[in-house]
């Protein structure tokens, strides 16, 4: 997506405000992340999905009153503006796609796969449509929770990555007194595209084309409010373990392993407390564990920057740990990721302490605490696994982010953004783990203990308060040890 330019142009002239079609299908903001960007022009924001992330940014324009004259100059300098930036973008991409945007596909691509078909990659059994009708009923409640800033609606079908995304985005909204309302929601193509293998794990990636209309609102500052309707194409991903699909956890609220009721507000801990199975495992069900922009997800096909050998080294993960598939890990490093951000954002270095490092956490604390900056937008557009390696009898893992970022400053009751624009940003960050580690009982992402399995708190104490055992021990779990911007781990 390349709205930057258009969401910077509507804002100035207040366009919106008209109700003029601008070029619609790439202004909008939803759940789910807006796209990357094309490489440094713009914006783009994006959730990585899940990105988490969410796309939010809009191409609106601040509500108000204009008389006519406003009005014609408006128009005016618009077509000015939209011939010189059609020129520009044209020869910037130096091809004859659609310069504004991601070619929409018209139809979905051939069928690829059959429910009675031998699929490449697709799990013996696997139900092409009964799969698709679980997509569809994720993406509208997904819609549904983003507008309401709640995730107990969709909980029991989301990786805790996926959650963190979200839960980053609802705070930061509640600090900002913002609402996003989303209608007309409508999917009018669904498909499934890709089927890949991962450690123990199938993951399926699904492609959406739908539209909506959505209104952003932002009580402390009407001047950031937008609204407008978009077209797009996202891929939702979503993860199970080989041979376990086959109970439903998207028609019922219980568990799926015993059957008891699923309490409404499942929170951090995504667990049973009858049986305490994990719900969101992927042991149960498929679990939605990415949602990636058009054009993000063409660009994780360039596995260019994974370095050599990187196959080999997940392969020798998978037999030493066990539980090891990339996307999980991934998605523990989106997790790590977005609670560091929400850590510096409510500058509370007590949220991202049992999953760093004691060095790391001494390094990052002063500065989170000192922090004044919040977050307008924050999407996670990517995270990448693209290297491994073992050094002194630790795992290390590192990954590629790329996010992007809109900040702004809260004083009292009002908002200033810092950022005239979305910016994006990459980083690099580094998970490490014992190589003796066994597989944990539970999960420090999910607040709780990864020896003993009981809940921990948001807490400067690393200690458990119930087995004693320390929380952010690389004994028991990936632990981030390393976060750099990408210049600077390039010097490093
Ligand atoms: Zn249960
Ligand atoms: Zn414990």
């Amino acid at each position: 997506m390349r709205t930057g330019i258009f969401t910077r142009l509507s804002g100035i002239f207040a366009l919106a405000a008209l109700e003029i079609p601008l070029f619609t299908g790439e202004l909008l903001a939803r759940a789910g992340g807006a796209g990357g960007g094309d490489g440094g022009s713009g914006y783009s924001g994006g959730g990585n999905g899940v990105d988490y992330g969410i796309d939010t940014y809009r191409g609106y324009a601040p509500s108000g009153h204009f008389n006519f004259s406003v009005i014609v100059i408006a128009i005016f300098l618009l077509a000015i503006l939209y011939s010189i930036f059609s020129v520009v973008a044209k020869f910037r991409k130096g091809s004859n796609d659609n310069a504004f945007g991601e070619p929409m596909p018209d139809a979905a691509p051939d069928i690829r796969i059959d429910n009675d078909a031998g699929i490449p990659g697709a799990p013996p059994g696997f139900d092409r449509s009964a799969f698709l009708t679980k997509v569809r009923k994720a993406f509208n409640d997904v819609q549904m929770a983003w507008c309401e800033q709640n995730s107990d609606l969709m909980r029991r079908f989301i990786s805790d990555g996926v959650y963190q995304r979200f839960s980053t985005q609802f705070k930061m909204m509640r600090l900002l007194r913002q609402t996003n309302l989303l209608s007309g929601i409508n999917i009018s193509m669904l498909w499934v595209d890709r089927i890949e293998q991962d450690g123990q794990y199938d993951i399926v990636h699904a492609g959406i084309k739908a539209s909506m209309t959505d209104r952003f609102s932002c009580a402390l500052n009407h001047e950031l409010d937008e609204e407008g309707k978009s077209e797009f194409v996202e891929y939702w991903s979503f993860i199970c373990k080989h041979g376990a699909a086959g109970r439903d956890m998207y028609d019922t609220e219980q568990c799926p392993n015993c059957g008891a009721p699923l309490p409404k507000d499942i929170g951090e801990v995504c667990q049973c407390k009858y049986c305490n199975a994990t719900i969101n495992s992927g042991e149960f069900d498929w679990v939605l564990a990415e949602i990636t922009q058009q054009d993000d997800y063409r660009r994780d096909g360039n596995h260019a920057e994974k370095y050599a050998g990187l196959d080999a080294k997940v392969d020798e993960m998978e037999a030493l740990y066990g539980d090891f598939c990339v996307q999980l890990v991934e998605d523990k490093a989106s997790n790590a990721w977005m609670q560091m951000m929400t850590s510096k954002a409510m500058h509370d270095p007590a949220i991202m302490r049992r999953f760093v490092t004691d060095e790391l956490f001494r390094q990052l604390a002063p500065q989170y605490e000192k922090n004044r900056e919040i977050f307008n937008r924050l999407f996670l557009n990517r995270v990448t696994l693209i290297n491994a390696e073992k050094k002194e009898n630790k795992n290390r893992l590192t990954f590629a982010i790329t996010c992007s970022y809109q900040r702004a400053e809260l004083t009292g009751n009002s908002v200033r953004l810092l950022d005239q624009e979305i910016v994006e940003r990459e980083e690099i960050m580094t998970l490490t783990r014992d190589a003796s580690a066994g597989a944990g009982k539970g999960s420090i992402y999910q607040h709780n203990c990864s020896s003993c399995g009981a809940p921990v708190k948001d807490t400067l104490d690393i200690k458990c308060s119930f087995c004693g055992s320390t929380l952010n021990s690389t004994a028991n779990d990936w632990i981030v040890s390393a976060l750099l911007s990408r210049s600077a781990f390039m010097a490093s």
